[in-house]
C-alpha cells in the first residue's frame, strides 16, 4: 500500500491530527463500513513513513471521536456508528432535564414534518411495508398497555428511512435517543392522553406516504409534534416569554 497515503512533512508539530484526517479520507475513498478492519499499525507506519508511535496517536484521535474501536489482540476497525458520539448536542450541559425536553421537542417539530414530506416522495414499496408493520406494532402495545415507547421510536425513524436520506435517519435517530427516555421513563409525564392522538396520527402519516402525499404526510406530522409540544408545555408550565 506504498502508495496510498501521500508523503508527510515529518517536521508537521500536529503530525497525528494530520495522519488522523488522512485516515478518515482512507476510510472514506475505500468505503469502509463499521466493523471493517483497519490496515495495522506497522503497515500504516511504513505507508505514511512515520512512527509506530504517531500512528497510535493519531488511532487515539479516531478513537476518541468514535470513528474506530480498537479490539484486543486483533486490531482497529471502524466504530458501530462511525463518528457518532454520545450525546452529539451536548445536551448534559445545555440546561436542566425540562430545558432538554423543550429544545428536543421543538427540534423534532421542526425536522420530522419534513422528514415525512420527503418520506412521501421517496418511499419504496418495502420501506412502506416495514413502516405499516411499525404502526400496528405500535397500536397493539397501545392496546395491550405495553411499553411503546421503544416501537414508536422505531416507527419515526423508519419514517426516516422512507427518505433514503442517511444524514436524515442519523438526525431523527440521534433527537428521539434523547427524547424518547426523558419523556418515557420521566414521572413528569404523562404520556396516556396522547396515545388517541397518537394512534391516529400515525396512521395519518402512514397513509400520506404510502400514496405518495407529501403535504398530507407534512400536517399529519405537525400535528403529531404539536401534540407533543403541548404536553411538554403543559407540564412544564412553560410560556414563552420572549421571542428573539
Ligand atoms: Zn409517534
Amino acid at each position: 500500500m506504498t502508495d496510498r497515503f501521500p508523503k508527510i512533512n515529518l517536521e508537521e508539530p500536529l503530525l497525528p491530527e494530520i495522519i488522523a484526517d488522512y485516515i478518515i479520507d482512507y476510510i472514506r475513498d475505500n468505503q469502509m463500513k463499521a466493523n471493517d478492519r483497519l490496515p495495522g499499525e506497522l503497515e500504516l507506519a511504513q505507508s505514511f513513513g512515520v512512527s509506530r508511535g504517531t500512528i497510535r496517536s493519531a488511532i487515539a484521535l479516531l478513537k476518541s471521536r468514535n470513528i474506530v474501536v480498537r479490539r484486543r489482540g486483533s486490531g482497529t476497525y471502524i466504530a458501530e456508528k462511525p463518528g457518532m458520539v454520545d450525546d452529539p448536542f451536548g445536551l448534559t450541559f445545555i440546561g436542566n432535564k425540562m430545558d432538554s425536553i423543550r429544545s428536543l421537542t421543538e427540534t423534532r417539530g421542526v425536522i420530522e414534518p419534513g422528514v415525512a414530506a420527503l418520506a412521501a416522495e421517496n418511499a419504496m414499496p418495502e420501506d412502506i411495508k416495514k413502516l405499516e408493520e411499525l404502526r400496528d406494532q405500535v397500536e397493539e402495545c397501545i392496546r395491550n398497555e405495553v411499553e411503546h415507547i421503544h416501537v414508536d421510536e422505531e416507527f419515526h425513524i423508519q419514517i426516516a428511512r422512507c427518505t433514503h436520506n442517511p444524514m436524515l435517519v442519523r438526525l431523527v435517530q440521534e433527537t428521539l435517543k434523547e427524547t424518547m427516555p426523558l419523556l418515557g421513563i420521566s414521572g413528569d409525564f404523562d404520556v396516556k392522553e396522547t396515545l388517541p392522538q397518537a394512534i391516529s396520527a400515525h396512521r395519518k402519516i402512514t397513509e400520506a406516504i404510502r400514496t405518495g402525499n407529501p403535504e398530507a404526510a407534512r400536517l399529519a406530522m405537525i400535528d403529531h409534534q404539536l401534540a407533543a409540544m403541548h404536553l411538554v408545555e403543559k407540564y412544564s408550565g412553560y410560556v414563552p416569554q420572549e421571542r428573539v
